[in-house]
Protein backbone atom coordinates (compact mmCIF):
# COMPACT_ATOMS: atom_id res chain seq x y z
CA UNK A 1 0.00 0.00 0.00
CA UNK A 2 0.84 3.60 -0.91
CA UNK A 3 0.61 5.58 2.31
CA UNK A 4 1.46 9.09 2.56
CA UNK A 5 1.74 10.61 6.03
CA UNK A 6 1.33 14.36 6.64
CA UNK A 7 3.48 16.02 9.88
CA UNK A 8 6.11 13.38 9.22
CA UNK A 9 8.30 15.80 11.02
CA UNK A 10 6.43 15.62 14.16
CA UNK A 11 6.58 13.64 17.27
CA UNK A 12 4.20 11.17 15.73
CA UNK A 13 5.18 11.35 12.41
CA UNK A 14 9.16 10.25 13.88
CA UNK A 15 6.74 7.47 15.63
CA UNK A 16 5.64 6.39 12.12
CA UNK A 17 9.38 6.95 10.84
CA UNK A 18 11.01 4.56 13.37
CA UNK A 19 8.18 1.44 12.98
CA UNK A 20 8.02 2.02 8.99
CA UNK A 21 10.57 -0.54 8.36
CA UNK A 22 8.65 -3.57 10.44
CA UNK A 23 5.75 -3.16 6.92
CA UNK A 24 5.65 -4.17 3.66
CA UNK A 25 4.32 -0.30 3.08
CA UNK A 26 5.48 2.57 0.60
CA UNK A 27 5.47 5.56 2.89
CA UNK A 28 6.07 9.17 2.04
CA UNK A 29 6.36 11.66 5.00
CA UNK A 30 5.37 15.08 4.33
CA UNK A 31 6.56 18.55 6.39
CA UNK A 32 5.45 22.21 6.08
CA UNK A 33 8.35 22.86 4.00
CA UNK A 34 7.63 20.43 1.46
CA UNK A 35 3.80 21.00 1.25
CA UNK A 36 1.58 24.01 3.19
CA UNK A 37 -1.54 22.34 4.65
CA UNK A 38 -2.76 25.50 4.81
CA UNK A 39 -2.68 26.08 0.77
CA UNK A 40 -5.19 23.94 -0.81
CA UNK A 41 -3.46 24.41 -4.49
CA UNK A 42 -0.29 23.04 -2.54
CA UNK A 43 -2.20 20.25 -0.85
CA UNK A 44 -4.14 19.12 -3.70
CA UNK A 45 -1.27 18.93 -5.72
CA UNK A 46 0.79 16.84 -3.20
CA UNK A 47 -1.96 14.22 -2.93
CA UNK A 48 -2.44 14.16 -6.59
CA UNK A 49 1.14 13.29 -7.46
CA UNK A 50 1.72 10.95 -4.44
CA UNK A 51 -1.97 9.59 -5.67
CA UNK A 52 -1.61 7.16 -2.37
CA UNK A 53 -3.88 4.25 -1.28
CA UNK A 54 -4.16 5.76 2.20
CA UNK A 55 -3.42 8.92 3.92
CA UNK A 56 -2.55 9.28 7.66
CA UNK A 57 -3.37 12.74 8.79
CA UNK A 58 -1.11 13.95 11.49
CA UNK A 59 -0.20 17.80 10.94
CA UNK A 60 -1.78 19.95 12.97
CA UNK A 61 -1.21 23.00 15.10
CA UNK A 62 -0.62 21.26 18.16
CA UNK A 63 0.62 22.20 21.68
CA UNK A 64 -0.02 21.39 25.50
CA UNK A 65 -2.32 23.20 27.92
CA UNK A 66 -0.39 26.71 28.31
CA UNK A 67 -0.30 26.82 24.31
CA UNK A 68 -3.91 26.02 24.14
CA UNK A 69 -5.29 28.53 26.92
CA UNK A 70 -3.27 31.34 25.35
CA UNK A 71 -3.37 31.20 21.18
CA UNK A 72 -7.01 29.90 21.12
CA UNK A 73 -7.48 32.01 18.04
CA UNK A 74 -4.71 30.15 15.92
CA UNK A 75 -5.33 26.85 17.04
CA UNK A 76 -9.02 26.85 16.10
CA UNK A 77 -8.29 28.47 12.46
CA UNK A 78 -5.22 26.49 11.79
CA UNK A 79 -6.60 23.00 12.33
CA UNK A 80 -9.62 23.63 10.20
CA UNK A 81 -8.11 25.04 7.46
CA UNK A 82 -5.23 21.89 6.83
CA UNK A 83 -8.81 19.27 8.00
CA UNK A 84 -10.10 21.08 5.39
CA UNK A 85 -7.52 21.27 2.51
CA UNK A 86 -6.38 17.88 3.33
CA UNK A 87 -9.70 15.94 3.25
CA UNK A 88 -10.71 18.02 0.49
CA UNK A 89 -7.84 17.08 -1.56
CA UNK A 90 -8.23 13.45 -0.41
CA UNK A 91 -11.38 13.04 -1.92
CA UNK A 92 -10.98 15.13 -5.02
CA UNK A 93 -8.14 12.59 -5.87
CA UNK A 94 -10.45 9.53 -4.57
CA UNK A 95 -8.05 8.36 -1.94
CA UNK A 96 -10.36 5.79 -0.30
CA UNK A 97 -9.04 5.29 2.85
CA UNK A 98 -7.83 8.65 5.54
CA UNK A 99 -6.95 8.32 9.20
CA UNK A 100 -7.00 11.98 11.05
CA UNK A 101 -6.15 12.78 14.62
CA UNK A 102 -8.62 13.72 17.52
CA UNK A 103 -7.78 13.47 20.79
CA UNK A 104 -8.88 13.02 24.34
CA UNK A 105 -8.72 16.43 25.47
CA UNK A 106 -11.47 17.15 22.75
CA UNK A 107 -14.05 15.16 24.77
CA UNK A 108 -16.97 17.17 27.32
CA UNK A 109 -15.70 18.31 30.38
CA UNK A 110 -17.99 16.80 32.44
CA UNK A 111 -18.64 13.52 32.23
CA UNK A 112 -18.86 10.50 32.84
CA UNK A 113 -15.97 7.52 32.92
CA UNK A 114 -14.19 5.87 31.42
CA UNK A 115 -14.27 7.78 28.09
CA UNK A 116 -15.20 5.85 25.19
CA UNK A 117 -15.34 6.69 21.27
CA UNK A 118 -19.53 7.84 20.54
CA UNK A 119 -19.14 10.45 23.55
CA UNK A 120 -16.99 13.03 21.61
CA UNK A 121 -19.80 15.46 21.17
CA UNK A 122 -21.46 14.64 24.09
CA UNK A 123 -21.19 18.52 26.00
CA UNK A 124 -18.67 21.22 25.97
CA UNK A 125 -15.02 20.59 26.35
CA UNK A 126 -13.28 22.30 28.70
CA UNK A 127 -12.69 26.02 28.02
CA UNK A 128 -9.08 26.10 28.55
CA UNK A 129 -8.82 24.01 25.11
CA UNK A 130 -12.18 25.08 23.86
CA UNK A 131 -11.20 26.38 20.10
CA UNK A 132 -8.52 23.32 20.22
CA UNK A 133 -11.42 20.70 20.26
CA UNK A 134 -14.06 22.65 18.76
CA UNK A 135 -11.82 22.45 15.59
CA UNK A 136 -10.58 18.62 16.41
CA UNK A 137 -14.10 17.74 16.35
CA UNK A 138 -14.92 19.52 12.92
CA UNK A 139 -12.62 16.98 11.52
CA UNK A 140 -14.77 13.79 13.54
CA UNK A 141 -17.70 15.47 11.72
CA UNK A 142 -15.99 16.22 8.32
CA UNK A 143 -15.20 12.54 8.29
CA UNK A 144 -18.25 11.05 9.10
CA UNK A 145 -20.06 13.54 6.16
CA UNK A 146 -17.52 12.02 3.60
CA UNK A 147 -18.35 8.05 5.02
CA UNK A 148 -21.68 8.86 4.49
CA UNK A 149 -22.00 10.66 1.42
CA UNK A 150 -19.30 8.90 -0.51
CA UNK A 151 -18.62 5.80 1.14
CA UNK A 152 -15.83 6.81 1.55
CA UNK A 153 -13.67 4.52 4.71
CA UNK A 154 -12.66 8.49 6.47
CA UNK A 155 -12.10 7.54 10.43
CA UNK A 156 -9.99 9.10 13.32
CA UNK A 157 -7.95 7.73 15.96
CA UNK A 158 -7.93 9.61 19.07
CA UNK A 159 -4.86 8.97 21.18
CA UNK A 160 -3.90 10.18 25.04
CA UNK A 161 -0.92 12.40 26.08
CA UNK A 162 1.62 11.82 23.53
CA UNK A 163 5.16 11.73 24.54
CA UNK A 164 8.21 10.66 22.72
CA UNK A 165 11.93 11.94 21.19
CA UNK A 166 10.94 14.30 18.69
CA UNK A 167 8.85 15.83 20.13
CA UNK A 168 8.19 19.84 20.81
CA UNK A 169 10.35 20.88 24.01
CA UNK A 170 8.99 24.57 24.18
CA UNK A 171 9.08 25.56 27.55
CA UNK A 172 5.89 27.50 27.46
CA UNK A 173 3.87 25.85 24.32
CA UNK A 174 5.11 22.35 24.54
CA UNK A 175 3.03 19.49 26.47
CA UNK A 176 3.92 18.32 29.84
CA UNK A 177 6.56 15.78 29.57
CA UNK A 178 9.38 17.05 27.17
CA UNK A 179 8.18 20.88 29.21
CA UNK A 180 8.96 19.36 32.37
CA UNK A 181 12.25 17.08 30.97
CA UNK A 182 13.34 20.84 29.54
CA UNK A 183 12.74 22.79 33.31
CA UNK A 184 14.33 19.57 34.84
CA UNK A 185 17.74 19.84 32.46
CA UNK A 186 17.88 24.05 32.88
CA UNK A 187 17.38 23.35 36.96
CA UNK A 188 19.70 20.45 37.54
CA UNK A 189 22.20 22.42 35.39
CA UNK A 190 21.87 26.00 37.60
CA UNK A 191 20.88 23.77 40.82
CA UNK A 192 17.27 25.97 41.07
CA UNK A 193 13.76 25.05 41.75
CA UNK A 194 12.12 22.23 39.35
CA UNK A 195 8.88 24.40 39.19
CA UNK A 196 6.26 21.89 38.06
CA UNK A 197 2.76 24.16 36.94
CA UNK A 198 -0.81 23.25 38.75
CA UNK A 199 -1.42 20.86 42.10
CA UNK A 200 0.57 17.87 40.42
CA UNK A 201 -3.35 15.84 41.31
CA UNK A 202 -4.82 15.89 38.07
CA UNK A 203 -4.61 12.27 35.90
CA UNK A 204 -3.58 11.56 32.05
CA UNK A 205 -3.06 8.55 30.36
CA UNK A 206 0.39 8.64 28.11
CA UNK A 207 1.05 7.03 25.10
CA UNK A 208 4.50 6.75 23.77
CA UNK A 209 4.70 7.96 20.23
CA UNK A 210 6.06 4.89 18.36
CA UNK A 211 4.01 2.84 20.30
CA UNK A 212 1.01 4.91 18.91
CA UNK A 213 2.25 4.70 15.14
CA UNK A 214 2.22 0.85 15.64
CA UNK A 215 -1.36 0.91 17.10
CA UNK A 216 -2.52 2.72 13.86
CA UNK A 217 -0.94 0.72 11.08
CA UNK A 218 -2.30 -2.54 12.72
CA UNK A 219 -5.92 -1.76 13.28
CA UNK A 220 -6.55 0.87 10.90
CA UNK A 221 -7.85 -1.71 8.08
CA UNK A 222 -10.43 -3.24 9.99
CA UNK A 223 -12.48 0.22 11.87
CA UNK A 224 -15.25 1.48 10.57
CA UNK A 225 -15.25 4.25 13.28
CA UNK A 226 -12.71 5.92 15.36
CA UNK A 227 -10.86 4.34 17.79
CA UNK A 228 -9.17 5.06 21.24
CA UNK A 229 -5.65 4.14 21.40
CA UNK A 230 -4.09 4.44 24.86
CA UNK A 231 -2.53 2.01 27.56
CA UNK A 232 -5.08 1.59 30.07
CA UNK A 233 -3.09 3.11 33.53
CA UNK A 234 -3.54 6.78 34.83
CA UNK A 235 -0.55 8.75 36.03
CA UNK A 236 -0.80 11.85 38.13
CA UNK A 237 1.15 15.05 36.55
CA UNK A 238 2.97 14.49 40.46
CA UNK A 239 4.04 11.24 40.40
CA UNK A 240 5.77 12.21 36.25
CA UNK A 241 7.37 15.16 37.65
CA UNK A 242 9.01 13.05 40.06
CA UNK A 243 10.29 10.50 37.77
CA UNK A 244 11.50 13.33 35.38
CA UNK A 245 13.40 14.42 38.57
CA UNK A 246 14.54 11.31 39.59
CA UNK A 247 16.28 10.74 36.22
CA UNK A 248 17.71 14.50 36.85
CA UNK A 249 19.25 13.22 40.23
CA UNK A 250 16.90 16.86 41.90
CA UNK A 251 13.58 15.23 43.67
CA UNK A 252 14.70 17.30 46.35
CA UNK A 253 14.38 20.89 43.77
CA UNK A 254 10.96 19.83 43.16
CA UNK A 255 8.03 22.31 43.74
CA UNK A 256 4.60 23.19 42.52
CA UNK A 257 3.11 26.01 41.24
CA UNK A 258 -0.31 25.56 42.34
CA UNK A 259 -1.24 29.13 40.81
CA UNK A 260 -1.24 27.71 37.36
CA UNK A 261 -3.67 25.83 35.74
CA UNK A 262 -4.82 22.13 36.31
CA UNK A 263 -6.60 21.99 33.18
CA UNK A 264 -9.31 19.43 33.13
CA UNK A 265 -9.12 16.74 35.90
CA UNK A 266 -8.63 13.32 34.19
CA UNK A 267 -9.64 12.53 30.73
CA UNK A 268 -9.76 8.63 31.48
CA UNK A 269 -10.15 6.64 28.42
CA UNK A 270 -11.60 3.21 27.31
CA UNK A 271 -8.95 1.43 24.85
CA UNK A 272 -11.37 -1.72 25.15
CA UNK A 273 -12.92 -1.42 21.15
CA UNK A 274 -8.61 -1.15 20.04
CA UNK A 275 -7.90 -4.28 22.50
CA UNK A 276 -10.41 -5.84 21.11
CA UNK A 277 -9.49 -5.05 17.35
CA UNK A 278 -6.04 -6.41 18.08
CA UNK A 279 -7.09 -9.47 19.19
CA UNK A 280 -9.79 -10.16 16.69
CA UNK A 281 -8.30 -8.64 13.07
CA UNK A 282 -4.60 -7.55 13.71
CA UNK A 283 -1.61 -9.98 12.18
CA UNK A 284 0.02 -9.60 16.04
CA UNK A 285 -3.05 -10.47 18.36
CA UNK A 286 -1.34 -8.73 21.28
CA UNK A 287 0.03 -5.45 21.58
CA UNK A 288 2.46 -4.63 24.65
CA UNK A 289 2.46 -0.76 25.20
CA UNK A 290 5.88 1.18 26.33
CA UNK A 291 6.02 1.39 30.21
CA UNK A 292 5.84 4.80 31.11
CA UNK A 293 9.34 4.33 32.92
CA UNK A 294 11.37 3.21 29.92
CA UNK A 295 8.97 5.59 27.98
CA UNK A 296 10.68 8.19 30.42
CA UNK A 297 14.20 7.19 30.38
CA UNK A 298 14.07 7.02 26.15
CA UNK A 299 12.98 10.35 25.87
CA UNK A 300 15.28 11.70 28.71
CA UNK A 301 18.29 10.55 27.11
CA UNK A 302 17.12 11.56 23.47
CA UNK A 303 16.74 15.07 25.24
CA UNK A 304 20.62 15.05 26.65
CA UNK A 305 22.08 13.69 23.63
CA UNK A 306 20.57 16.20 21.25
CA UNK A 307 20.90 19.00 23.62
CA UNK A 308 21.55 21.44 20.91
CA UNK A 309 18.76 20.14 18.31
CA UNK A 310 16.07 19.50 20.08
CA UNK A 311 12.60 21.22 18.93
CA UNK A 312 12.10 23.92 21.05
P1 LIG B 1 3.96 17.98 16.33
O1 LIG B 1 5.12 17.22 16.88
O2 LIG B 1 3.75 19.37 16.77
O3 LIG B 1 4.11 17.95 14.74
C1 LIG B 1 3.22 18.69 13.96
C2 LIG B 1 3.44 18.31 12.53
O4 LIG B 1 2.50 19.04 11.74
C3 LIG B 1 4.84 18.64 12.01
O5 LIG B 1 5.28 17.62 11.16
C4 LIG B 1 4.60 19.91 11.21
O6 LIG B 1 5.48 20.06 10.10
C5 LIG B 1 3.20 19.66 10.67
N1 LIG B 1 2.54 20.90 10.30
C6 LIG B 1 2.21 21.95 11.10
N2 LIG B 1 1.67 22.96 10.38
C7 LIG B 1 1.67 22.53 9.09
C8 LIG B 1 1.27 23.10 7.85
N3 LIG B 1 0.75 24.34 7.80
N4 LIG B 1 1.42 22.38 6.72
C9 LIG B 1 1.95 21.14 6.75
N5 LIG B 1 2.34 20.54 7.88
C10 LIG B 1 2.22 21.22 9.04
O7 LIG B 1 2.59 17.20 16.57
P2 LIG B 1 2.37 15.72 17.12
O8 LIG B 1 2.49 15.79 18.60
O9 LIG B 1 3.19 14.77 16.34
O10 LIG B 1 0.82 15.51 16.82
C11 LIG B 1 0.38 14.68 15.76
C12 LIG B 1 -1.14 14.64 15.79
O11 LIG B 1 -1.59 14.05 17.02
C13 LIG B 1 -1.82 16.01 15.71
O12 LIG B 1 -2.94 15.92 14.86
C14 LIG B 1 -2.26 16.28 17.14
O13 LIG B 1 -3.38 17.14 17.18
C15 LIG B 1 -2.56 14.89 17.64
N6 LIG B 1 -2.43 14.71 19.09
C16 LIG B 1 -1.26 15.02 19.71
C17 LIG B 1 -1.14 14.81 21.09
C18 LIG B 1 0.16 15.05 21.83
O14 LIG B 1 0.18 14.84 23.06
N7 LIG B 1 1.22 15.46 21.18
C19 LIG B 1 -2.23 14.27 21.82
C20 LIG B 1 -3.39 13.95 21.12
C21 LIG B 1 -3.49 14.17 19.76
P3 LIG B 1 6.89 20.88 10.24
O15 LIG B 1 7.72 20.11 11.23
O16 LIG B 1 7.46 20.82 8.89
O17 LIG B 1 6.52 22.23 10.73
P1 LIG C 1 -3.32 18.05 28.47
O1 LIG C 1 -3.01 16.65 28.88
O2 LIG C 1 -4.00 18.14 27.16
O3 LIG C 1 -4.02 18.80 29.56
O4 LIG C 1 -1.96 18.82 28.21
P2 LIG C 1 -0.52 18.90 28.87
O5 LIG C 1 0.36 17.85 28.31
O6 LIG C 1 -0.11 20.32 28.65
O7 LIG C 1 -0.68 18.58 30.42
C1 LIG C 1 -1.28 19.53 31.25
C2 LIG C 1 -1.18 19.11 32.72
O8 LIG C 1 0.19 19.09 33.14
C3 LIG C 1 -1.90 20.14 33.60
O9 LIG C 1 -2.39 19.49 34.76
C4 LIG C 1 -0.75 21.10 33.94
O10 LIG C 1 -1.01 21.83 35.13
C5 LIG C 1 0.39 20.11 34.16
N1 LIG C 1 1.73 20.70 34.00
C6 LIG C 1 2.66 20.83 34.98
N2 LIG C 1 3.75 21.44 34.52
C7 LIG C 1 3.54 21.68 33.20
C8 LIG C 1 4.36 22.26 32.18
O11 LIG C 1 5.50 22.70 32.37
N3 LIG C 1 3.82 22.30 30.91
C9 LIG C 1 2.58 21.80 30.65
N4 LIG C 1 2.12 21.85 29.39
N5 LIG C 1 1.79 21.27 31.61
C10 LIG C 1 2.27 21.20 32.86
Amino acid sequence: MKILVTGGTGLVGYGFQNVASNYDHDFTFLSSKACDLLDYSSTLSWVESQNPDVVIHLAANVGGLFKNMTKKVSMFQDNIEMNNNILKACAACGVKRFVGMLSTCIFPDKTTYPISEDMVHDGPPHSSNDSYAYAKRMLDVQCKAYRDQYGLEYNCIIPTNIYGENDNYNLEDSHVIPGLIHKAYISAKNNIPFVVYGTGKPLRQFIYANDLALGILETLWYSESNIIISPTEEHSIGSIANRIAEAFDIVDLLEFDDTKSDGQFKKTADNSKFKELIETKSKSKSFNFTSIDSGINITVKYFKDHIDTVRT
